[in-house]
């Protein structure tokens, strides 16, 4: 006998990267998080936060964060939805628009929590394996026409971005909605904002996480017409996002030129790495992210992540098929990627 739903009895609990407590003496390459500290301008806007902010309940839109995303995006207010973490997005989006049954189809390998949302609905999940280039596999995605179709742009773990054509024929070809994942879009060269404008079916989610180094707010938001965020409303908590992450994130994301300064040094620095990983005779991918996936030349990935673990460096391993033999790297400062790099010289 259980309490629970067949489907949350069948289903695995997603398995976050380690999150040690605070204090405790790591090099955190595992979570891709930005090595940055935010921005100056979202420290004084916690600091200003009075206690009038917290009794009250927030705006239940998160009005001010979404006015800031569209001074800085140029895109109208309503095109806008804000979420606690873009997770609570994906998840809204899953439980507006799959049935139980109804199927949600992505490529892979990819971002986890896909799989675990879909599950969570009892959805059907078609998962398309990327060939070894990762170009998107177009036509089996288009036949496999699922009601949520989600493409993570840069992907992870492997860092690469899907051209705005593919997406474009993709959208063009659903019935159902098209989630373009943009977490890491700060890092990358591209965007598929545009598709937004183009695609009454298309979503874009991006995320403070990663560009703005607010991953402990708990900030994202997804731009589409607001015909169909007006679905995703009705299904999302009234009061979702807190005061402090509306009014932190504002500020955060007015401050452009901070966001741009910290990108350039983290690409910079994924250069430095990519170069100095492949002296060391690594295969690393090609990356727009904020992190790399790579391959050790000893074929012995599990090995070298617990031996650095042992050294209090975390980096991410996926004991799965197709990542096993790999490893995802978070770009830390130009420091930590120079204690990394002597560790696993050392190893
Ligand atoms: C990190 C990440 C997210 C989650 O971001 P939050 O806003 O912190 O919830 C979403 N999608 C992908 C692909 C990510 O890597």
């Amino acid at each position: 006998m259980s309490y629970f739903r067949t489907n949350v009895d069948a289903m695995a609990s997603y398995v976050p990267g380690e999150q040690p407590p605070r204090g405790t003496q790591v090099i955190k390459l595992n979570s891709n998080e930005n090595p940055y500290p935010p921005s100056p301008a979202a420290l004084a806007a916690l600091q200003n936060i009075d206690g009038e902010w917290l009794r009250r309940y927030p705006e239940p839109y998160g009005g001010q964060f979404r006015q800031a995303v569209s001074q800085v995006l140029g895109v109208p207010s309503d095109w806008i939805i804000v979420g606690n973490g873009s997770d609570e997005l994906l998840s809204i989006v899953i439980r507006a628009c799959a049935e139980p049954g109804g199927k949600i189809v992505y490529p892979m390998p990819t971002y986890v929590l896909y799989r675990t949302l879909t599950e969570m609905q009892a959805a059907e999940i078609i998962e398309i394996p990327y060939p070894e280039d990762y170009s998107l596999p177009l036509q089996a995605l288009i036949e496999a026409d699922g009601a949520v179709t989600f493409i993570a742009s840069p992907n992870s773990p492997s860092g690469h971005v899907v051209p705005n054509d593919d997406l474009r024929k993709l959208a063009n070809q659903l019935t159902g909605v098209l989630v373009i994942d943009e977490a890491y879009v700060d890092f990358a060269d591209e965007t598929a904002l545009d598709l937004v404008q183009e695609y009454d079916n298309v979503i874009i989610i991006r995320t403070l996480s990663k560009g703005y180094s607010l991953a402990g707010l708990r900030l994202g938001f997804g731009i589409a017409n607001p015909q169909l965020l007006s679905g995703l409303f009705k299904v999302k908590d009234s009061y979702n996002i807190d005061a402090i992450a509306c009014i932190i994130g504002a500020s955060a994301i007015i401050d452009q030129a901070y966001k741009n300064s910290c990108v350039a040094k983290i690409k910079a620095s994924r250069n430095q790495l990519t170069q100095d990983l492949k002296k060391l005779g690594f295969r690393v991918w090609d990356s727009q992210a904020n992190f790399l996936l790579v391959q050790p030349p000893q074929n012995n990935a599990e090995y070298l992540y617990q031996q650095l673990k042992a050294q209090q460096i975390l980096i991410r391993y996926f004991k799965q098929p197709g990542l096993d033999d790999k490893l995802r790297i978070t770009i830390g400062t130009e420091q930590q990627n120079q204690t990394l790099l002597t560790a696993l010289t050392n190893i």
